[in-house]
């Protein structure tokens, strides 16, 4: 090669193009732990009376804004909020699910027959620091009950995540749990709150001394540990809670109580968004460092009148799917996912080829999982090389059909798994003795 023709071959090979920072691909290594996950939660779902609702990944950024509070994490300084170049709408990637599902709801007039139990799933995009356990688009499972005021739903939507967390084999998952009772209530807590923090001004940070203004409620939320000594000493919303209040509270842990499911008050538990009112809940553990809330929730009746719709009452939770199957694995619950492939079929080109493809084809539509070898540079490859690759595709018989066998109309099956023995079918026995082959291996 000349000295120009290799700089015009540096020249044309393409620069590589990497994914976006915090947003991650699934590979095919992680893909059946995640359709476990999926699995148990479509199981739970059933279990409950759930029905899917889906929304699209872009909304208005007015849903979120108003459906989530201007004062929030999330819409301050969270989202990927863009203009549609082509006609100056403003529009955001979803943060969250329920904002936008309580959008759906309200247009669509879904609560019109009375309450309803609904779910969702898919990616969620947040603008954060990328961190274990907290990424830039990640997945949420949500469930959410609309048009229930009792306390009996919010006990049972708990239940929901203690049941799942059984199904998962995760074990010291703890519920935390709070109210945070009703506006009046929390809006003399807040007087209280303010005059507390501004006797004591000097030691808020930067973030809280603007939260002081626009939320304070909110400085309970602050992660900074120079901050919590003053925190512990604030005063608590449930002292400020009227008889209702603590009765809707009490009921809730009773019912959870009836169920066996511990839990712990923690007064400082106000959840990141505005819109929560009464019970509020997480499922913490200890096993994810920083990112150890798995899942959170609570009530929000206030928020479908506040996005325009006819006042119901409302609550739900919401899971970070990573991070249920980051704890899956440091905490070894994650089950051996083996292939799912039954057959392997080789062959030597040609009229081989022909006919290993109508086989192939025939178990499946027998409802077989088969693998049918194709060579990487379309030559026909050595049965050795070929039996090399059935042995790690994991299926549990090679189907076998070279130029000897066809002559013969027949084809070998082998086992691949335990005996390794081979022996001759006919061709138009394949199926046949492939359903007795699998049969007699799972006996
Ligand atoms: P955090 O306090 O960890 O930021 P959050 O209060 O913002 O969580 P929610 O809005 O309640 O989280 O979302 C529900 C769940 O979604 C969380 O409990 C968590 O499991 C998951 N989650 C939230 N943000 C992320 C993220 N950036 N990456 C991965 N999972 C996330
Ligand atoms: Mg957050």
């Amino acid at each position: 090669m000349t000295d120009q023709s290799k700089d015009t071959k540096a020249q044309t090979k393409a620069q590589k193009i990497n994914g976006v920072r915090g947003m991650n691909d699934l590979l095919p290594a992680d893909a059946a732990q995640w359709a476990h996950l999926d699995h148990v939660l479509r199981d739970l779902v059933r279990a409950y009376g759930y029905e899917f609702l889906r929304t699209p990944i872009v909304e208005a950024t007015a849903v979120f804004q108003r459906g989530i509070g201007e004062v929030t994490d999330i819409v301050e300084k969270e989202m990927y909020s863009f203009e549609d170049r082509l006609n100056g709408e403003q529009l955001t990637l979803r943060p969250e699910g329920t904002a936008a599902l309580v959008r759906s709801v309200i247009e669509n007039n879904l609560l019109y027959e009375g309450p309803k139990r609904l779910w969702y799933t898919g990616p969620m995009f947040r603008h954060e620091r990328p961190q274990r356990g907290r990424y830039r688009q990640f997945h949420q499972f949500g469930i959410e009950a609309l048009g229930f005021a009792g306390p009996d739903i919010d006990a049972e939507i708990i239940l929901m995540g203690q049941r799942l967390w059984d199904e998962l084999g995760l074990k010291g998952v703890r519920l935390e749990i709070n109210s945070l009772g009703q506006a009046h209530e929390r809006a003399e807590h807040r007087a209280a709150l303010v005059t507390y923090f501004e006797q004591n001004q000097s030691q808020l940070d930067d973030d809280s001394q603007r939260r002081l203004i626009s939320n304070p409620l909110r400085i309970l939320d602050s992660k900074n540990p120079e901050m919590q000594t003053l925190i512990e000493g604030a005063p608590k919303l449930l002292d400020f809670l009227g008889a209702e209040s603590l009765a809707h509270f009490n009921a809730v842990q009773a019912l959870l109580k009836a169920n066996n499911i511990p839990c712990k008050i923690n007064p400082r538990l106000v959840r990141g968004l505005d819109y929560y009112n009464l019970t509020v809940f997480e499922w913490v553990t200890d096993e994810l460092g920083a990112q150890g809330t798995i899942a959170g929730g609570g009530r929000y009746d206030p928020l479908i009148e506040r996005m325009g719709g006819k006042p119901a009452p409302a609550c739900g939770w919401a899971m970070g799917m990573e991070r249920v199957l980051e704890l899956m694995k440091v905490s070894g619950s994650l089950p051996e996912m083996q292939s799912q492939c039954d057959i392997f079929v080789l062959h030597q080109g040609g009229v081989t080829l022909v006919a290993a493809m109508i086989i192939a084809e025939r178990l499946r539509s027998a409802g077989i999982d088969a693998i049918l070898f194709c060579s990487p540079d379309g030559q026909s490859a050595s049965f050795k090389s070929q039996m090399k690759k059935a042995d790690a595709s994991g299926a549990a018989f090679a189907v076998i059909i070279g130029p000897d066998e066809l002559a013969k109309n027949e084809a070998q099956i082998k086992d691949l798994r335990s005996s390794g023995e081979q022996k001759a079918i006919p061709l138009d026995g394949v199926l046949e003795a492939v359903i007795e082959a699998l049969v007699g291996a799972s006996e």
